[in-house]
């Protein structure tokens, strides 16, 4: 059989334990067989991130803003005890914060539904995708602890000296203040992804903030997008017959339970990261959700949500067997192929990416599963398999398709 050629090479890092072992059986069973894979490897696992003073994750994100399309492999994020396992000579960055430092990105995360993993929200049919905006507020606040009377100001001093002063409170006893801040530029970046991967997908958008109590610094956030909107995408939303719409966060929380699901729900940091953890575990289960990194400018990074699974690679490391769940990094792959098939106008890339989902999922439907999908569908008598066979069966589900 002749393999798909592709024409632009996608940026490929890879990552860390359990998923390293997953990305490599990944490519030799599901796409190297079907696929001329041409990818301009980057190895982030974290020996190689130590040896190269992280250059090479920086390098990995410049090479992405070169090409368009990156696929990531979850990857470590040092703590201390990464420190000493690793023998690393500093407790480098999160390679996730550095890549979307470069790249500017918003991250929208997505469930993969399935035939068999029921929602906890019966009305939800279709995903609902979470764009967290990833600069500021709660997350580079300062804070302080006021230990008794006294009065607290927010002061700004301009460059030319001019001091604005608010009081914030009049102290009788201790109590505690915080000072947040985000930047024009960090939302407008934020607003333009969610335009722009909505109109990618096309799916709704919704943006939610507390601007009725909020009114300067929420209300900001509804300004600029409403701004940016009408002035650059209102026609391209008509044309492509989706919506923008805006409400209070209370309203938004109060339809999103209600809703059927299938749009895009804009975040603030906050908000964004509570919410995800609500939608994701709403959904099923984070082996089933997929995360992408869009950039203002319209560049690309596909991984999955979750880490490296490092309790199953210890197992892995000891010979055990283990039934780590592939889905979220295929659909990593399968995203970016599709993407990179888009853009270089390859039909027959598209094609197979989009065969290669179905194919992952109807494995699941035919109820040939791994451990944490059985534990939580609601097929009956599903087969469990370890990581390697289920990838296997997926390959079986795909030949099977493809002679079809
Ligand atoms: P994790 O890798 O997401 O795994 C947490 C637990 O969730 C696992 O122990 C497992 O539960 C379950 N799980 C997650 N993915 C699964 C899958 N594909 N199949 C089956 N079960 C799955 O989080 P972690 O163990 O807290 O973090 C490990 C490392 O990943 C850390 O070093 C962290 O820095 C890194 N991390 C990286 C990224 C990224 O690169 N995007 C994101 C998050 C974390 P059971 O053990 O109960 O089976
Ligand atoms: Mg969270």
């Amino acid at each position: 059989m002749d393999r798909i050629k592709m024409k632009t090479p996608l940026v490929e890092m890879d990552g860390d334990e359990m998923t390293r072992v997953i990305w490599e059986i990944i490519k030799d069973e599901l796409i190297n067989p079907f696929v001329d894979l041409k990818t301009e490897y980057y190895d982030l696992g974290l020996k190689k991130r130590n040896e190269t003073d992280d250059r090479i994750t920086i390098d990995s994100a410049e090479a992405t803003k070169e090409y368009g399309v990156a696929v990531k492999c979850a990857t470590i994020t040092p703590n201390a005890a990464r420190v000493k396992e690793y023998d690393l000579k500093e407790m480098w960055k999160s390679p996730n914060g550095t890549i979307r430092a470069i790249l500017d990105g918003t991250v929208f995360r997505s469930p993969i539904m399935v035939k068999g993993i029921t929602p906890c929200v019966r009305n939800w049919e279709s995903p609902i995708v979470i764009a967290r905006h990833a600069y500021g507020d709660v997350y580079k606040n300062v804070e302080m602890k006021i230990p008794g009377k006294g009065k607290a100001e927010l002061v700004f001093t301009s460059e030319d000296g001019k001091q604005e002063r608010f009081v914030i409170h009049e102290f009788e006893g201790p109590g505690v203040i915080q000072g947040q801040h985000n930047i024009n530029k960090s939302i407008e970046s934020f607003a333009r992804s969610c335009f722009n991967y909505a109109l990618d997908t096309k799916k709704e958008l919704w943006f939610a903030t507390k601007d009725t109590i909020s009114k300067q610094y929420d209300h900001t956030f509804k300004d600029i997008f409403q701004e940016i909107f009408e002035k650059e995408y209102e026609d391209k939303f008509k044309e492509s017959g989706i919506t923008y719409f805006y409400t209070l966060i209370d309203d938004a929380v109060a339809r999103v339970m209600k809703s059927k699901g299938g749009f895009i729900w804009a975040c603030k940091n906050y908000d964004g990261d509570v919410m995800s953890d609500m939608i994701s575990s709403a959904f099923g289960s984070l082996a089933m959700m997929t995360s992408v990194l869009v950039s203002p400018s319209g560049v690309y990074e596909y991984e999955a949500a979750h880490g490296t699974v490092q309790r199953h690679y210890y197992k892995h490391l000891k010979g055990e067997e283990t039934s780590t769940n592939p889905i979220a990094t295929i659909f990593a792959w399968t995203g970016a192929l599709n993407k990179r098939g888009q853009l270089d106008d390859i039909p027959a890339l598209c094609d197979f990416a989009q065969k290669l989902e179905k194919a992952s999922l109807s494995t699941i439907e035919s109820g040939r599963m791994t451990k944490d999908l059985a534990l939580i569908t609601d097929l009956q008598d599903p087969k469990v398999y370890n990581t390697k066979d289920f990838i296997k069966e997926i390959r079986k589900t795909l030949e099977r398709m493809a002679n079809e």
